[in-house]
């Protein structure tokens, strides 16, 4: 897909954190990017016009990537706009921590709505023009958390863990038309979500991180940026962990 003025990009929760940055990064690829969001609006809007102001093509999407209907019809402006659509990115994500004995059901059902349905939902709209194409890139954001297990969050970690089924099954089924299914799964990367971590929490993590950094959100961005581009067409399936060595 490399350096392509014809490659449009979706990216759920574009506004602010991880998702913003790899908006930017797949427009400096020369992607026309669909910024979306839910609740951020106005840094949806500072993200297209940044990326307007560089010379690039943008429109801001709103909807709440666990909304059936929504996504339906955000997907069909975004089809009205740009005509077509080649990466898509399932970034949005949320957390609703607390010890299992006393979470909410509501606080589970919410983050494996976002999370995990939220992601299903998209694939679910890409996947047609995608196949008619016969190309696309789709990659997943997971969490090291789906992997290694986090207390207090059993809901996060099972919506991300869950991300890897779902990147696998449609990396199988939609391989035979050249689109490939990835999924990054980023350790401990600086932004709103962690920003409401305790100093003793960070420090925590900051222990058991080899590289002894957090990492940012172009860190994960740059995976992102290499799955959507030219030269990952022959990797699907996979998973790429942009986690500073916490999990090997
Ligand atoms: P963040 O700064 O809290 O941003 C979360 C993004 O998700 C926002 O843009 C938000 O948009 C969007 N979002 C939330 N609910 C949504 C919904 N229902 N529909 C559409 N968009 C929605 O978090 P982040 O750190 O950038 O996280 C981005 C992704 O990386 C998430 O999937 C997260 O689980 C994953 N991740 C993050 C880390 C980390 O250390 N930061 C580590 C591993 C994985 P609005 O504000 O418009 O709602």
């Amino acid at each position: 897909m490399g350096e392509d003025q014809n490659m449009v990009a979706l990216v759920t929760g574009a506004g602010r954190g991880i998702g913003r940055a790899v908006a930017l990064r797949l427009a400096g690829m020369g992607a026309k990017v669909a910024v979306n969001y839910s609740a951020s609006e106005d840094k949806a809007r500072e993200v297209a016009q940044e990326i307007i102001s560089a010379g690039g093509s943008a429109m801001v999407l709103g909807f709440d990537v666990s909304d059936p209907g929504q996504v339906e019809e955000g997907f069909a402006r975004l089809m009205d706009e740009f005509g077509r659509i080649d990466v898509l990115v399932n970034n949005a994500g949320v957390v609703r921590d607390g010890l299992l004995v006393r979470m909410k059901e509501e606080d589970w059902d919410r983050v494996l709505a976002v999370n995990l349905k939220g992601a299903f939902l998209c694939l679910r709209a890409v996947a047609k023009p995608m196949m008619k194409q016969r190309s696309g890139r789709i990659v997943n954001i997971g969490s090291v958390m789906g992997f290694l297990g986090s207390a207090g969050q059993v809901n996060y970690s099972a919506s991300k863990a869950g991300l890897i089924g779902l990147t696998k099954s449609a990396a199988r089924e939609l391989a035979a038309r050249s689109i490939t299914v990835n999924l990054v799964a980023p350790g401990f990367i600086e932004t709103d979500m962690t920003a409401v971590l305790s100093d003793k929490v960070k420090a925590a993590y900051l222990d058991m991180i080899p590289l002894k950094r957090f990492g940012a959100a172009e860190d994960v961005a740059n995976a992102v940026a290499f799955l959507a581009g030219e030269e990952a067409g022959y990797i699907t399936g996979q998973v790429i962990h942009v986690n500073g060595g916490i999990y090997m």
